[in-house]
This record gives structure tokens, sequence and C-alpha cells, in this order.
């Protein structure tokens, strides 16, 4: 009776040493990927505003988006042209596309243009530079160095 006690008492005792082993070790192990959610704790980028006129959508706050993305205003409006099938300009410091396009989905390219050319693929972080090389753009991160060619914008 009293050596079960004891041995359950024990047991019970590993158990919880293990625990805490492996909250460290998936400690360790979150602390060392370069993961998307990090990347969004840390890099916000505010929500499009858009006004829908006619045939035409605006992006009013265009210059906050451009901030932030630190990338030059032509790529990002050539990215969204490319993606959208349309032909847009820049119009006193707002962005403005020939068509109707709804403020999710353009949402959704800014997003996906931070994921290709704004954010290191390796260490998640947006210190990153877009460099053209022989008709390449080359995404390079002065955080960590990393590097790589980037989809044709
Ligand atoms: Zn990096």
């Amino acid at each position: 009776m009293l050596g079960d006690q004891i041995m359950t008492k024990t047991s019970k005792n590993t158990g919880l040493l293990n625990n805490l082993e492996y909250e460290k070790m998936l400690d360790r192990a979150l602390n060392m990927l370069p993961t998307e959610i990090k990347m969004e704790e840390s890099f916000e980028i505010p929500k499009l505003e858009i006004i829908i006129e006619g045939q035409r959508t605006t992006i009013i706050n265009w210059k906050d988006i451009i901030k932030k993305l630190d990338r030059d205003e032509k790529i990002v409006l050539r990215y969204l042209e490319h993606r959208l099938g349309t032909v847009g300009w820049i119009s006193a410091g707002r962005a403005v596309f020939q068509g109707r396009y709804k403020k999710a989905r353009l949402n959704k390219l800014i997003d996906l243009f931070i994921r290709e050319y704004v954010i290191c693929d390796v260490c998640g972080r947006p210190h990153t530079r877009l460099v053209k090389e022989k008709g390449r753009w080359i995404k390079i991160c002065d955080a960590c160095g990393a590097w790589r060619v980037v989809e044709k914008i």
C-alpha cells in the first residue's frame, strides 16, 4: 500500500519534469521558426481605403501603404496592374485603376505582394531591399543576409 503510494508520487514527479522539458523544447523550436504568425505580429499594413466610382477604383491611402511597404510605388502599381489585368496610374498621391475591384481582393493582393517582395523568407522580417540584376529582381534581407530571386513583376 505504502509502496504503491510512493511509486505513484515518483512517477507523477517524473511526468511533471518531462512536461517541463517538453515545454522548453517547444519554446526553443518556436523561437527558431520564421513563421508567418510572427511576421504578421510585427508587420502590419493599414487596410486599403478605396472608392469605386463608375469604372474606376481608387486607393485613397496609397501613400501610407507605400511608406509602410518601403518599395518603389511604380513596382507596386505595376504589380497590381498585372494581377488585376488592367491599367493604373498615380494621381495626386492616390492610385487609380481602370475597372471596379473589391476591397477584399485588393487587400489580398497587397498581402501576397508583402509575402513575395517584402518579408524575408528566412528570418521573417521586413528589412529587405529589391535589387534589379540582369533583368531579375532579387530580394535581399539586411537583417540576416538571405536573398532570393523573386517572381517577375
Ligand atoms: Zn532575413
